[in-house]
């Protein structure tokens, strides 16, 4: 009976953790699909600004050149803002100097070596059982 017991909860928190991994998954890749519309705008972006470049070399550069740029800059902050959600769904470290990510055993950023170290993990309150011949009772004071 007990036998069945542990299987039967052995298969639940196996499903969860397929559930769980699922959903990871399924964060992961619209995060991922988030990050090729930010690429697509900036090629798009760049083709425009090749075609700018182009037709007024002239007299570079200019008003209309500068909100390209900005508007390719802003693509590229929303690109590693949406890379650092992915390390952050995954359970990993991110590297503060390059961005990588790092997995949570190491200490080195495995791309250019910086020390990442590793964030404190939440503290584990346990329920405290204290022997009830440990607890030392006083005596009230007289009161006079
Ligand atoms: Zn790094």
């Amino acid at each position: 009976m007990d036998f069945f017991n542990k299987v039967g909860s052995s298969i639940s928190n196996k499903s969860k953790d397929v559930a769980r991994k699922a959903k990871e998954l399924a964060e992961i890749s619209n995060l991922n699909s988030q990050i090729n519309v930010q690429e697509d705008i900036i090629d798009k972006i760049c083709l425009e600004i090749g075609k700018i470049v182009y037709e007024k070399r002239e007299n570079f550069p200019d008003a209309e050149l500068k909100e390209k740029y900005t508007a390719a800059s802003n693509a590229h902050a929303e690109i590693a803002r949406l890379k650092s959600k992915i390390i952050f769904v995954r359970g990993a470290k991110q590297c503060p100097n390059c961005g990588n990510e790092v997995p949570l055993t190491s200490s080195f950023c495995p791309d250019c070596g910086t020390a990442v170290p590793t964030p404190a993990p939440e503290p584990v309150i346990e329920d405290i059982v204290i022997p009830p011949d440990s607890i030392i009772y006083y005596p009230e004071e007289p009161t006079k």
